[in-house]
């Protein structure tokens, strides 16, 4: 059954109700300013009779560190520094200028441009100048810093999200490099993109759809394998193969690159059983895994490495870690000790892509590793460039001098091979002696190379 309460009103109070309503929907009750829903319709009016020019543009404005405050100083004063702030940032407004709380601690400024996008740079100098001052609340005194990016208006806008979303996507890069930012025609797109990987990465590595493929490392003098390198593949159900350039920066910026590093780590041991079990004993070989500097920091190498023996009763003389040359730079403490309790367990470490970061050599006696693996880059101009051959000469002699034995990736040539030799590397990769194989065939192919 249905009720209905009927309340007796006039005309006139019916329409005040109604107004008092839109009022309390369009606007935040806190400051008075329009909210989001406010904000944007008058950024729609705008849009409206603006479309095609290039006279406007959206400021969004970020309090850091505003929930932190809250949290530690009550809301009383979180209020109280927000009605500040309104108070402050309606200051630098001109008339036509319109000012918003669009979400609990961003601001968006509406401003119309004069003199094209300089009027926004200086706005957002000002802002940020005002916000440098401390704000003097009831019973203390307070400094905020604000992150400011901003989007221009279009003829690809279309409605006031759009603008909104622009402004915002380019508030988010402020937050990283705290500078002003603006928008990028085409960010919004890329993000999508990157945003639809991520999710379609996500469920890959928890269906077990991504597979690792094994590259041999060998000694060019003898063309023995020591070693396997395992390099993650994805097969996209839709998008066919994508490339580990693709996916692995979506992976370490979004975090995945943790559980997709413990799946490499148990997939290459699993692998390990495998071949052991094809070739009727134990084999004397090793796989390579790449472990990213999120990982090192974030995930307890230690104690997956430990459970990992535990669980399949495989040793650590099986595994070797490579570490990029910049996680270890930029992790040095950790690191050293990830390193000292990977030794302990008998697995090696290499350092990955050396030559990319900081290259610095004498950082080589800082780390106790095992294996450096001087980058492809100055293979691909070897035969040619005799700085690159000095280098990878300076290299190479360094690291023997440490006992650290060099690989050298991406040999392509017979010429960059006879090269290499020449210097005196160890061990060398490349696709002139295997591209990167699957796992049946890299354990025909070692058998092949290691007969006796
Ligand atoms: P990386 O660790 O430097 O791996 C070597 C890359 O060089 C591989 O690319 C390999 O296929 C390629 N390569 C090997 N020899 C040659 C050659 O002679 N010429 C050329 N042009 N390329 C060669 P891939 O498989 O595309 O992997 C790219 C990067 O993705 C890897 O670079 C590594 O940083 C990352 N990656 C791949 N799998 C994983 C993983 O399981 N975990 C993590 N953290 N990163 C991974
Ligand atoms: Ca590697
Ligand atoms: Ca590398």
């Amino acid at each position: 059954m249905t009720c209905y309460l009927m309340v007796p009103v006039d005309n006139t109070q019916a329409v005040e109700l109604q107004s008092t309503m839109r009022m309390k929907i369009l606007r935040d009750s806190l400051t008075g300013l329009p909210n989001r829903i406010g904000f944007s319709r008058l950024l729609d009016d705008v849009i409206l009779l603006e479309k095609g020019t290039a006279s406007v543009a959206v400021i969004a404005i970020d309090l850091i560190r505003f929930s932190r405050i809250n949290e530690s100083m009550g809301s009383v004063v979180g209020d109280e520094l927000l009605v500040s702030v309104a108070r402050r940032l309606t200051s630098v407004l001109r008339p036509g200028d319109r000012l918003g709380r669009i979400g609990g601690d961003q601001f968006g400024i509406l401003l119309s441009l004069h003199h094209g996008t300089s009027d926004v740079w200086h706005a957002a100098r000002r802002i940020k100048a005002l916000m440098s001052t401390p704000f003097n609340l009831t019973n203390l005194k307070m400094k905020v810093n604000c992150a400011i990016g901003f989007s221009l208006m279009d003829d690809r806008i279309e409605v006031s999200e759009d603008l909104l979303r622009d402004a915002q996507i380019a508030l988010k890069r402020a937050k990283e490099t705290d500078h002003v930012e603006v928008y990028n025609v085409g960010e919004a797109s890329v993000l999508q993109k990157r945003f639809s990987l991520e999710t379609d990465l996500r469920r890959a590595i928890d269906n077990g759809d991504l597979h690792l493929v094994y590259q041999p490392i060998l000694s060019p003098y003898n063309k023995k394998i020591v070693s396997f390198e395992a390099l993650a593949r994805w097969n996209h159900e839709t998008l066919g193969p994508v490339s580990p350039a693709e996916f692995i920066p979506v992976a370490e910026e979004s975090g995945l690159i943790v559980p997709l590093g413990r799946w490499a780590l148990e997939s290459s041991v699993h692998t390990q059983q495998q071949w052991d079990k094809q070739a009727g004993y134990t084999l004397r070989i090793r796989i390579s895994v790449n472990v990213s500097a999120l990982q090192l920091m974030r995930d307890n190498l230690t104690q997956v490495m430990t459970d990992i023996k535990k669980q399949t009763g495989i040793n650590g003389d099986r595994l070797t870690l490579e570490l990029t040359e910049s996680a270890l730079m930029r992790y040095p403490e950790q690191s050293i000790s990830v390193i000292n309790t990977m030794h302990e367990l008998g697995i090696k470490i290499s350092m990955d892509d050396f030559g990319t970061g900081y290259s610095s050599l004498s950082y080589l006696k800082t780390f106790p590793i095992d294996h450096l693996k001087i980058d492809r880059s100055f293979v691909t101009n070897l035969a040619e460039d005799k700085t690159a051959i000095a280098i990878t000469r300076a290299i190479t002699s360094m690291a023997s001098t440490l006992s650290i034995k060099t690989i050298v990736e991406g040999i392509e040539t017979p010429e960059q091979k006879k090269i290499i030799m020449d210097l005196g590397c160890d061990y060398a990769q490349g696709f002139y002696f295997s591209r990167p194989l699957p796992v049946d065939e890299a354990i025909a192919f070692y058998m092949a190379s290691n007969r006796n």
